[in-house]
C-alpha cells in the first residue's frame, strides 16, 4: 500500500498545471487570478482527501476538467432564466411581469447613454424626474399629477408618511391585509408614524363606522384593496366613491392602496374585471397607489396618482428621495405606458396581457404537440398526459378567478413521492430550468406561459 506521504508527493504543482495546454482555455476565459485561486482550493481539498481517505482524489487524473466545472458553476447567475410553467402568470418569486420589447429597448438605451433624467434641454425648469411619466399617467388615469417610487409598498409608506404622520388613519377591519414579504398594513402605519384606527368588523363595515371614527386627529380615510383574498357571504364594504363623498364632507383626504389595478378594462377580453385607477380618481379619491409589475405589465415600481397638492407633498418629502425609481425603471415604465396609448395593439405587445388572454384551445394544441416527445423521454417512469387545468393571474391580482388552461402532467407509475421529487430536480437542472407545480400526486406543467416552443422542445429531444 502506498503511504500517505507518497500520495502527497503525487499531487501536481500549480505552476506545472498552469503551463499545461488544457489550462490555456480556462486562463483565457476566467483569468489568471481566479484560475490560480481555484487550483489552490482544489489542492487544499486534495490534501484533505488524502488525509481522511488515504487515496488520491478522483480529479487527480483531470485537474482542468474539475477546475472548469467549479468555475462554470460559480459563473451561473443568481438570476437564471427559467420556464415559468407554474400556471401563475405574475409569479412574484420568478420576477412578476415580463417586459414588453419596447421597454427592453428603452432600458438598454438609457443604460448605454447619459439621459435627460433631471435635465431640461429647453431650459424649462420642470422639477423632478417623474415629470414626463406623470403627464402620461395623468392622461391614462384622469389624475392631476403622479409620483413614482420603487414599488407599491414604498408608495403606501410614502403616502402615509407624507399625509398622515402624527395623525390617525381610519381603515376597515376587513382590509388590514398582509401582502406577503412582511408587508402588513398595521406595520406600515407604525413605520409611517401614524395611528391606525380600525373600524367595522371583519365581514361588515358601514359608512357610519368611518363617520363615527373620524375626529380632530384624523389625517386620512383609507381603502385597501383586498387583492389576495375575498370575504364572501354576509358582507358589506364601503365603496371608494361613498368614502370619497364622506371625505369631501369632512375635508379629510381619502387614499386607496389599489395593489394591482389595471389601466384598461380587462373584461373586454373576457377576463374578470379589476378596479381601474381612473374609476377611483373619477369617484373623487385623493390618492391611488398601484404596482408597476402586476397587471400593468411593466417594471417593479410604485405609482401614485391623484390631487396636485398632495402629490406635491409626496414629491418634496425626504422619503421620496430614498424611495425614488432609477432611470432604468422609469425608461421601462414610460415605454410600457406608451403602449396603453395604443390599445389596439396592447394584447399583442404587452406580454402580461398576451399571456392572460391566450386561448385555451391554443394552449391545448401546444400541449398536444409536445406530448409525444415528453412520453418518449419520461414515459418509462411516468404516465404523461395532457390535462385541463386552471392558471392564476398571481401577485394578488384577481385572487379568486382562474383561467382555463392546459398542462402536461406526469404521474409516477410507482406512485412514489420520491420519483416525483427526482423529476422536479431533473427539470431544475436543465440548461434553462423548468418550474412546474405539484398537486394531486403529479407534476403539472401549465403551458400558458410557454411561448418559446422550439427552445423548450430542444431540451427534451436527443
Ligand atoms: C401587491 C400589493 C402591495 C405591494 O406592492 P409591491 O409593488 O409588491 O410592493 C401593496 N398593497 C396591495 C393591496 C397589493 O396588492
Amino acid at each position: 500500500m502506498t503511504s500517505p506521504r507518497n500520495l502527497y508527493s503525487q499531487l501536481p504543482a500549480t505552476d506545472r498545471l498552469l503551463r499545461d495546454a488544457s489550462f490555456s482555455a480556462l486562463l483565457n476565459e476566467f483569468g489568471h487570478t481566479r484560475v490560480v485561486n481555484t487550483l489552490r482550493d482544489m489542492l487544499d481539498g486534495a490534501r484533505e482527501h488524502i488525509r481522511t481517505q488515504e487515496t488520491l482524489p478522483p480529479w487527480n487524473d483531470d485537474w482542468a476538467r474539475q477546475a472548469k466545472q467549479i468555475l462554470d458553476a460559480e459563473k451561473r447567475s443568481a438570476l437564471l432564466p427559467v420556464y415559468n410553467l407554474t400556471g401563475t402568470v405574475l409569479h412574484t418569486n420568478l420576477g412578476r411581469a415580463l417586459q414588453a420589447e419596447v421597454a427592453i429597448e428603452a432600458v438598454s438605451q438609457v443604460m448605454r447613454s447619459p439621459v435627460t433624467l433631471e435635465y431640461d434641454l429647453d431650459g424649462a425648469a420642470r422639477g423632478h424626474r417623474d415629470r414626463a411619466l406623470a403627464d402620461l399617467l395623468c392622461e391614462l388615469t384622469g389624475a392631476e399629477d403622479a409620483c413614482i417610487v420603487n414599488n407599491n409598498a414604498a408608495a403606501v409608506l410614502l403616502m402615509l408618511a407624507a399625509c398622515a404622520y402624527g395623525g390617525e388613519v381610519v381603515v376597515s377591519r376587513g382590509e388590514l391585509v398582509e401582502i406577503g414579504g412582511a408587508f402588513r398594513i398595521p406595520d406600515v402605519m407604525r413605520q409611517a408614524g401614524c395611528t391606525l384606527v380600525e373600524v367595522g368588523t371583519t365581514n361588515r363595515t358601514h359608512l357610519k363606522d368611518y363617520r363615527q371614527a373620524a375626529g380632530e386627529n384624523t389625517a386620512l380615510l383609507m381603502k385597501v384593496h383586498t387583492s389576495n383574498y375575498q370575504i364572501a357571504g354576509f358582507t358589506k364594504a364601503v365603496s371608494e366613491s361613498e368614502l370619497a363623498g364622506l371625505g369631501q364632507e369632512l375635508a379629510i383626504p381619502v387614499v386607496s392602496d389599489l395593489g394591482s389595478g389595471s389601466l384598461v378594462d380587462l373584461s373586454q377580453w373576457g377576463l374578470p374585471p379589476e378596479p381601474m385607477p381612473r374609476q377611483l380618481i373619477d369617484a373623487g379619491v385623493s390618492l391611488v397607489s398601484f404596482s408597476g409589475d402586476k397587471l400593468l405589465g411593466g417594471p417593479q415600481a410604485g405609482i401614485i396618482v391623484g390631487k396636485k397638492e398632495l402629490i406635491a407633498r409626496l414629491q418634496s418629502h425626504p422619503l421620496k428621495r430614498a424611495l425614488r425609481a432609477d432611470k432604468m425603471t422609469l425608461a421601462a415604465l414610460e415605454a410600457t405606458l406608451r403602449l396603453y396609448q395604443h390599445p389596439e395593439t396592447l394584447v399583442e405587445r404587452l406580454p402580461t396581457l398576451r399571456l392572460l388572454t391566450r386561448k385555451t384551445a391554443e394552449i391545448d394544441q401546444l400541449a398536444q404537440r409536445l406530448l409525444p416527445a415528453m412520453q418518449r423521454r419520461f414515459g418509462e417512469r411516468f404516465e404523461v398526459r395532457v390535462q385541463a387545468c386552471l392558471s392564476q393571474i398571481g401577485s394578488g391580482s384577481l385572487p379568486v378567478d382562474r383561467l382555463p388552461s392546459a398542462a402536461l402532467t406526469f404521474t409516477p407509475k410507482d406512485g412514489r413521492g420520491a420519483t416525483l421529487a427526482s423529476l422536479t430536480e431533473d427539470l431544475r437542472r436543465l440548461p434553462k430550468p423548468v418550474v412546474g407545480r405539484i398537486s394531486e400526486g403529479r407534476l403539472w406543467l401549465d403551458l400558458r406561459c410557454l411561448e418559446e416552443e422550439t427552445g423548450f422542445m430542444e431540451m427534451f429531444t436527443p
